[in-house]
């Protein structure tokens, strides 16, 4: 087959499976998984798929499915493959198309069990051919941060997830209240002026408080009072009447909406009364058809408040399907925890590499790719589950050992006189040891007084008795003379086996900063070929771990991402 058609397969099905547009890396990527051929060319072939990205982008959704079943593509057979992990969705017949949404409060960042909502919300509606809505809750002006959106649209862009639809709750402010006055008028809920441990007393008891049988003139009254500042904060709610005797006392004539005197970081200072969660994901679903709601057990409570409130209005509730709670081991901070703490300047910012936030993921080299198979891996298994870091760590590995260019890298760094070494100028090494394609990379000798000079890490010469034979890594062999002051002595080129092997840097060292992921930096030195990296490469520094590269210049720096 042409070249040029082979990509333009791989680029349809890249297309067909996200929505109608396909992009350049994960296209790039997929030629390298499935051609072996092109592998070494993939640099010089980015002119060409990019030609076909815009070609392909233009066409509708229809045409593009078209063209691949020309071309005799597979995304039937991916979709297989994305289903084998996820069952398949209950009621689907019902609806005419497959709604998902995920809704995020622009709170806090995101981090990996707020992914899976998204992750699976839009794998479901891509499995159907449905459609995936992105919308944010805010409609507390206290929490909502401004710099969140761009943040979670930037992560979830991140991780491959394009959404159909995008709303603001901040937006829909008159919608909820018209909402809130019908069902004032119609009897089915009030504006309670009690005090919150008052009208708690009674509810415990299963009794009214004094608002509730107030006829519906007056409750209008009491809620135009409300949003023009009769009432300040704290001072009335409007509630739902559901069921006094309902045996979850937090069931019982929940709150739907209450006064908030803070601006929101969207629309100021234009509203003072704002609905609670549970009324506004009510009101949007149903407005918004969401035909599946897929989220974890935690919401139950939740359910059974919003059932109440699709019922008064006469509406049908959406299918959910529910999943455990996943967390990441060893990373408790919760969205509020992570904001206070970045707030008081005890975490440098949201991408604090101490944290599990897809940003700190991101920040130390993760690819989504890995992040996207270990959540689809737990897939929506309704026990509660915690994802190790380890298993992280193996799904990228994976990946990113194949990508990722070696380097030697000698922490801190100490140096060594070799005596007697033959003066060899320099050695080539291949950039990585399956891909001789990709080229080699030069380490210059430094010579002085007829010595040879490397530099080794103080933490691998203490392992190193004096006397003992060792390999300066595909160099040279050695015997380690003295410590104080370090030296050694040349004990021939061949690969002896079962010396110990370390890594080396000896002419034009460049220095390394190593963002480690405790927050400490470690310092050392990197071999010359360093000054070539980009910002955003993820690189392999041998026996020592991939990083990825934050910061290039006279020095460069670097955030560890696991060995
Ligand atoms: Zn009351």
């Amino acid at each position: 087959m042409e070249l040029r058609e082979r990509i333009l397969r791989l680029a349809l099905e890249n297309a067909v499976e996200h929505g109608g547009k396909a992009l350049l890396d994960p296209v790039l990527r997929r030629v390298a998984g499935e051609f072996p051929d092109l592998r070494q060319r993939l640099r010089e072939l980015v002119p060409l798929v990019e030609e076909i990205l815009s070609e392909i982008n233009l066409l509708s959704p229809e045409e593009q499915r078209k063209r691949l079943e020309e071309l005799g593509g597979r995304a039937v057979r991916e979709k297989r493959e994305r289903r084998k992990g996820l069952p398949d969705l209950p009621n689907v017949e019902k609806y005419e198309r497959v709604v998902t949404r995920f809704a995020p409060n622009p709170n806090g960042p995101l981090h990996l069990g707020h992914v899976r909502a998204a992750l699976l919300s839009y794998e479901y509606a891509r499995m159907y051919g449905g459609k995936f809505i992105l919308r944010f809750e805010d409609t507390n002006p206290a929490n909502a941060k401004e710099e969140m959106y761009g943040m979670i649209k930037e992560d979830l862009e991140w991780l491959g997830i394009r959404w159909d639809e995008e709303f603001y709750q901040s937006d829909r402010l008159e919608l909820y209240y018209r909402m809130a006055e019908r069902l004032l008028e119609e009897g089915k809920a009030y504006v309670c002026s009690c005090k919150a441990e008052e009208f708690r007393e009674k509810r415990d008891r299963g009794l009214p408080c004094p608002c509730r049988e107030l006829p519906p003139q007056e409750q209008l009254e009491r809620w135009r009072g409300m949003k023009e500042g009769g009432y300040g904060e704290e001072e009335a709610v409007l509630r739902l009447k559901t069921d006094l005797k309902h045996p979850n006392p937090a069931v019982r004539d929940w709150p739907a909406f209450r006064v908030v005197e803070a601006p929101h970081p969207r629309v100021g200072r234009k509203y003072r009364v704002w609905p609670l969660y549970n009324f506004s994901v009510s009101i949007d679903d149903h407005e918004m058809g969401i035909t599946h709601v897929i989220r974890g057990k935690e919401h139950e409570v939740n359910e059974e408040r919003q059932r109440f409130l699709f019922r008064l209005l006469g509406w049908e509730y959406p299918t959910v399907v529910q999943y455990g709670r996943l967390t990441l081991a060893g990373s408790k901070l919760s969205k509020t925890e992570i904001v206070r703490a970045v707030e008081k300047g005890e975490l440098k910012g949201y991408d604090d590499v101490r944290l599990g936030t897809l940003s700190a993921l991101r920040r130390r080299g993760f690819l989504p790719e890995s992040v996207r198979r270990v959540i689809l891996e737990v897939g929506l298994t309704p026990v509660d589950s915690s994802l190790s870091w380890e298993s992280l760590e193996a799904q990228n590995r994976k990946l990113v050992d194949d990508l990722a260019l070696r380097y030697f890298f000698v922490p801190s760094g100490v140096w060594v006189r070799v005596r007697n070494a033959p003066e060899l100028r320099e050695v080539e090494l291949p950039l990585h040891p399956s891909h001789p394609e990709r080229g080699k990379r030069r380490l210059p000798l430094l010579y002085r007084e007829g010595c040879l000079l490397v530099l080794l890490s103080p933490e691998d010469l203490r392992n190193l008795k004096e006397g003992e034979v060792f390999r300066l890594k595909d160099l040279m062999n050695v015997s380690l003379l003295s410590l104080s002051p370090p030296e050694a002595e040349f004990r021939g080129l061949e690969l002896l086996p079962g010396i110990p092997k370390v890594q080396w840097v000896s002419g034009d060292p460049v220095k390394v900063k190593v963002l480690k992921p405790d927050g400490t930096v470690e310092e050392g030195w990197g071999e010359p070929a360093l000054r070539g990296v980009k910002v955003g490469e993820i690189l392999q520094f041998e026996r020592y771990g991939f990083v990825r590269v934050e910061e290039t210049g006279k020095e460069i720096s670097v955030v560890f991402g696991h060995r």
